[in-house]
């Protein structure tokens, strides 16, 4: 199979394009139309075999995960996605990896709804998954890092540390009953959540490489202000809360992966939040993140996100 048998057969007959589509994959460049009086998001994001994802991973899941993650970063703006570019570079050409691969990408495609509209694929050594997101949000409506205010309450959707977890189970540094797989390989981008989020939130990113590490973003981006985070009040999955409280802490506040969102509204905007997420902490002018107990006790997680230098 060549390089344009293939691209045919597992990225364009699966591409559904809506009217914002004038030139979709085919030619040399893709041609779309923006939406009114729309700024316009863009993020791309790259995985690697055996830096972001086990080189055994369900090629579905590569595919799905390779899309979620730039969903996140939307999401984490707040705007809408709408196309998406991938640029792929395949040690080999395999068809069955390639058909369940396409499969994986194109179930969160349509999901969300969103477009591939043209990409590049070429042969290397690694298997590398590129993929360019292009969303949009109104004018002065984005969800910024740098708009955390002293008094913000912090909020995070979902539960925290469930893919540092099942890393750790996949790479048998841990042992457990249970745990869940899903969160590490199909994680969910909270992208309708940060769509709301608009007009509430004063700041938001999507946590990646640890909660301490991304809120850390939002510190410091905002003027450095500080936090404190109440240990109690992290969200843990009926899977972590299987471990031992701290070790559990340990992998909520700083195990990456996650994609949840973590965002700071002021306290009178608070009751206007309409989807599940938990309070686990507020933003104080001292700098730096303090985690306390229930007895107000401080914790020092040993260490605090991931890191690729
Ligand atoms: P060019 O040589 O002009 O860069 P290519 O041969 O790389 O064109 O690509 C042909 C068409 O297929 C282009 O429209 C490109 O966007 C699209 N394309 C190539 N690889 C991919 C891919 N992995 N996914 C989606 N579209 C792709
Ligand atoms: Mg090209």
């Amino acid at each position: 199979m060549n390089e344009f048998a293939l691209i045919q057969r597992y990225f364009l007959e699966k591409s559904r394009y809506n009217s914002s589509v004038c030139m979709g994959i085919g030619d040399d460049a893709a041609l779309v139309i923006p939406p009114l009086n729309q700024q316009l998001a863009m993020s791309v994001d790259t995985l690697i075999a055996g830096v972001h994802f086990p080189v055994d991973t369900a090629p579905q899941a590569i595919g799905f995960k390779a899309l979620a993650v730039n969903l996140s970063d939307l999401a984490a703006m707040g705007a809408q996605p709408l196309w998406f570019t991938l640029a792929l570079t395949l040690p080999i050409i395999d068809e069955n990896w390639l058909e369940q691969f396409s499969e994986g990408l194109f179930e969160i495609a349509q999901h969300y709804g969103i477009s591939l509209i043209g990409g590049d694929t070429t042969k290397g050594k690694e298997l590398s998954i590129s993929i360019q997101i292009i969303g949009a949000v109104s004018p002065n409506q984005a969800l910024l890092r740098s708009g955390a205010k002293i008094g913000d309450e912090i909020f995070v959707t979902g539960t925290l540390g469930d893919a540092g977890f099942a890393l750790a189970v996949l790479q048998k540094k841990m042992t457990a009953q249970s745990c869940n797989m899903d969160r590490l390989n199909y994680p969910t981008p909270r992208v309708f959540e940060g769509l709301k989020l608009r007009g509430i939130a004063n700041s938001a990113i999507d946590i990646s490489d640890g909660l301490l590490a991304d809120l850390g973003h939002i510190l410091e981006m905002s003027g450095n202000v500080g936090a404190t985070l109440f240990l109690n009040d992290l969200p843990l999955s009926k899977e972590l809360q299987t471990l031992k409280t701290e070790q559990a802490w340990q992998f909520a506040l700083s195990s990456g992966d996650d994609y949840e969102l973590c965002f700071t509204v002021s306290p009178e905007k608070s009751h206007l939040i309409d989807f599940p997420c938990t309070k686990i902490g507020f933003i104080e002018k001292e700098t730096g993140i303090r985690c306390i107990d229930k007895k107000n006790k401080l914790f020092i997680p040993s260490h605090v996100g991931y890191q690729h230098f």
